[in-house]
């Protein structure tokens, strides 16, 4: 049997910026009977479920639902709307930038990755006046697409993609906008019809508080016809098939039935609570959490205060300490996940995830954690961020809640 004992009592606190913690309600609702997935029943879920993700995504347009983490999700964004050989743009600024501009050159594209010299790119946004200048010498369309990652997981930076659209319209450019907000969406305020997006992929395992294993591409009128053309290879993650499939409610193959129930409870969750009340639970978080590492008196990942992300932060460590160990000590001690530095971020930071089902006192906890954490690693702290944050949530409360 699999030795789990490290966690010997009380809730692993799982505060790495996805896999969230997944609420019971979900848990429960993933845990009914399988159904046939060619079944009226499941049609009718099928069809509920294909409807209600769009008012997550803020889209009239259709959203498609893999059975894939969200990798294959953008591996789907690429291969139906591009042919080999492509030029497409990507903004670098960060680790999962670097790896989907990796994907772009295995599938046979020709990426051209920018972004500010440096390390700098990874402590700030998507520059949208980089694209625009690079739109604008591109007199002869040649680029496809502009790929951009809105919330950078790795660093904790939330783009603003709104801008990179009037970037592409003040070029007169025709290229597709296509955005990840794997780990923005249901945390970070995201609008794919009015940002004109043309493909948004995410992923369940973030802002949607589900296990891992399902992932989506929203579309546009655009995307779908340029779809029609493109060349990539492609059969599993192929639109075409799937859209035809889904105006009944059901997918070419057999989808992962347990999770879209949990999918289900998850957007009825949501909606429930009103999606502007989430989104503003994390912008709070987000503060509260900031409010703790400005009180010990570290940096913080984003320089760029307007985009810092209300899904996560970076906690960057002083010179001479591996944020690595730090991690490990506060894992071994105190049941605590934190997200590790990834890529050129490596032993420099870690990563505070603050998205999903948590609550002031999960965060107070976390922050505990980690400034215990840090204390026994060696870390000089200027004070306490716990006590901070504590008053940061005693004197702000949520619109609403008092
Ligand atoms: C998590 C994440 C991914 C990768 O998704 P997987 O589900 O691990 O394949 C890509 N981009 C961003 C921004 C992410 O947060």
């Amino acid at each position: 049997m699999l030795k789990l004992d490290f966690h010997p009592s009380g809730r692993h606190f799982l505060q790495i910026p996805g896999p969230s913690p997944v609420p019971d309600r979900i848990l429960r609702a993933m845990s009914l009977p399988t159904i046939d997935h060619r079944g009226p029943e499941f049609g009718a879920l099928g069809l509920a479920l294909l409807d209600k993700i769009k008012r997550i995504f803020k889209t009239e347009s259709p959203v498609i639902i893999y059975p894939a983490s969200g990798t294959g999700a953008w591996e789907a964004a690429l291969s139906n709307t591009l042919s080999p050989g492509d030029k497409v743009l990507m903004f670098e600024t960060g680790h999962f930038a670097t790896l989907w501009h990796k994907m772009a050159r295995r599938l046979g594209l020709e990426p051209e990755f920018i972004g500010l010299p440096g390390y700098e790119g990874w402590r700030h946004g998507v520059q949208a006046d980089m694209i625009e200048s690079r739109l604008k010498d591109d007199v002869r369309h040649e680029i496809k697409a502009v790929c951009v990652v809105h919330n950078e997981t790795s660093t904790g930076v939330t783009s603003d993609i709104a801008a990179v659209r009037r970037a592409i319209d003040a070029a007169g450019h025709p290229a597709l906008l296509i955005v990840d907000t794997i780990s923005g969406l249901a945390c970070a305020d995201y609008r794919h019809d009015e940002w004109g997006v043309d493909v948004t992929v995410s992923g369940s395992q973030k802002g949607l508080m589900l296990p891992p294993g399902i992932s989506f591409n929203a579309l546009s009128d655009k995307a779908i016809a340029v779809s029609q053309k493109a060349r990539l290879p492609k059969s599993f993650w192929a639109w075409d098939e799937i859209l035809e499939a889904n105006k009944n409610g059901y997918w070419p193959y057999t989808p992962n039935t347990n999770l879209l129930y949990g999918l289900n409870e998850a957007l009825d969750m949501l909606l429930e609570e009103g999606f502007d009340h989430v989104l503003e639970r994390h912008q709070r978080w987000a503060a509260g959490v900031r409010t703790a590492v400005e009180a010990w008196g570290l940096e913080i990942q984003c320089q760029d205060p307007t985009v810092y992300s209300p899904v996560l932060t970076g906690v960057v460590m002083p010179e001479g300490i591996d944020a690595d160990e730090v991690r490990r000590i506060i894992y071994e001690r105190f049941d605590l996940s934190l997200g590790m530095g990834l890529g050129k971020a490596k032993g420099k930071m870690f990563r505070i995830g603050h998205l999903g089902d948590c609550n002031d006192l999960t965060l107070i906890a976390t922050l505990g954690g980690c400034e215990a954490g840090m204390k026994l690693a060696g870390v000089a702290l200027k004070g306490s961020g716990v006590t901070a944050a504590l008053d940061y949530f005693a004197n702000h409360p949520l619109k609403g809640d008092n």
